[in-house]
């Protein structure tokens, strides 16, 4: 495979753009290697610009639900931007916006647009804070909420795959106030709470973790925490940002039938384009300013365009049946994937919720961050570029989720087991 336009690129972005990136996960360190640069992409596919194609499960992260440069999607962001890019009043499609969201996720009351999933999360807990007059927060080693102060605790994603679960300029009295348990531990929560229950304003959780790789909560697990939550007069906060519309129409919290305070969303609400929500019970969200004192704002929150390819992707997701062929075809190359190492000697795992899926090494099932941890990433990294070079993208980290869109076809399935066949056989070589 000939990637010397990618590297070309790579040379020159590396002099002006940290690590040649602008977010870190793509930059490929942890798997090795230099990351290939798009030139365009649809259905299921990426075209590199040296003009390789590659089978994609990345999906932009997790927007790409319904695949890349979807016409539904492209005609509506052509025909809003049209009208013009910003207005910075007030748009119908904002209107239209918060009242899909709200009628998708009933537990969202009120919504309120921003533009990242890091700007829905630092918000919603702003707004826990502010609510209960509390100061501690809550979350789970290996859950990612984006970048914010605040989260880099015990951190997912990129941060877990750099080997730096802390960030150097998080001030420590603020990281002090970020409390961590281990993921399904029910325990552990119960004594947390009993300790801090009443300093604790709010509880973050992503209710399918997808940045420790994708890792599902036990059963009961979401409603305990509801309950401790209640009890203790805590926020629940569910991280929606990946699951939020992939694994339900509903999200996560409609599959687990367990109802949060206040729910994040991102990714596919904006279909592709910069965009992230939050939302939840009508009494939280009225002291949103300026309803109400806590203040948060944005010049460009519900973007005409942003909002016009989030509604367009949402209507492609409301489809009846999306979600059932999501889950068949995301069954299809967990099952394949496992046959396919099996029959190499190699072991491995797969956790499936819908759209998302792990692909772990190891031969154990895996529930927590800890289990994560503890699988061969050498393996995994072997895995990766053996799949690479065969025109098949993984995200290029152990410890990320992958997604699946209603794009891909069987026989995009059949072509990435038959490219795994023979990438586990590379890993059983060593
Ligand atoms: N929460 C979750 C669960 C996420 O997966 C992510 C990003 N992967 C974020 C928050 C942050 O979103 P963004 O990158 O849009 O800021």
């Amino acid at each position: 495979m000939i990637t010397d336009l990618s590297h070309g690129l790579f040379t020159r972005a590396q002099e002006l753009i940290p690590g040649g990136v602008n977010s870190p996960v793509r930059a490929f360190k942890s798997v090795g290697g230099e990351p290939f640069f798009a030139h365009r992409a649809k259905g299921s596919y990426l075209f590199d610009v040296d003009g390789n194609r590659y089978i994609d499960y990345v999906g932009s992260w997790g927007p790409m639900v319904a695949g890349h440069a979807h016409p539904k999607v492209l005609e509506a962001v052509f025909n809003a931007a049209r009208e013009g890019l910003s207005f910075g009043v007030p748009n119908p499609l904002e209107v239209t916006m918060a009242e899909t969201l709200t009628r998708m996720v009933p537990s969202c009351e009120m919504v309120r647009m921003v533009n990242s999933g890091t700007e829905a999360t630092l918000s919603a807990i702003r707004v826990a804070r502010g609510a209960t007059g509390r100061s501690r927060i809550v979350k789970f080693e290996g859950c990612y909420h984006g970048h914010g102060d605040s989260f880099l605790v015990k951190a997912g994603s990129g941060a877990l795959t750099l080997g730096q679960p802390d960030s150097p300029g998080v001030p420590k009295a603020l990281a002090d106030l970020t409390l961590t348990l281990p993921y399904n531990d029910f325990d552990a929560a119960t004594a947390l709470f009993e300790q801090y229950g009443e300093e604790i304003a709010g509880l973050i959780i992503e209710p399918i973790a997808g940045n420790m790789n994708c890792i599902l909560p036990r059963d009961g697990y979401l409603q305990h925490l509801r309950a401790l939550c209640t009890q203790y007069g805590a926020v629940l906060i569910f991280d929606e940002v990946m699951t939020g519309f992939r694994v339900a129409p509903g999200g996560a919290q409609q599959v687990y039938g367990v109802t949060p305070d206040l729910t994040t969303f991102g990714k596919i609400i904006g279909g592709g384009m910069p965009v992230g929500a939050y939302g939840g019970r009508r009494d939280l969200m009225q002291q949103v300013a300026p309803a109400g004192p806590i203040y948060q704002a944005g010049t460009l929150s519900g973007n005409p365009v942003a909002m016009a390819a989030g509604l367009a992707t949402l209507e492609l997701v409301r489809q009846p049946g999306f979600h059932a062929e999501l889950k068949a075809k995301t069954e299809m190359l967990c099952d394949g994937l496992e046959a396919a190492a099996k029959e190499a000697g190699v072991p491995v795992t797969t956790n499936r919720a819908c759209g998302m899926f792990g692909l772990f090494f190891t031969d154990r099932k895996v529930h927590s961050f800890a289990d994560a941890t503890a699988c061969d990433t050498a393996a995994f990294k072997r895995f990766f570029h053996g799949l690479l070079q065969r025109g098949v993208y993984f995200a290029p980290s152990a410890f990320e989720a992958g997604f699946l869109s209603t794009a891909h076809s069987e026989l995009d399935i059949e072509l990435t087991i038959e490219a795994a066949r023979a990438a586990f056989r590379e890993v059983r070589a060593g």
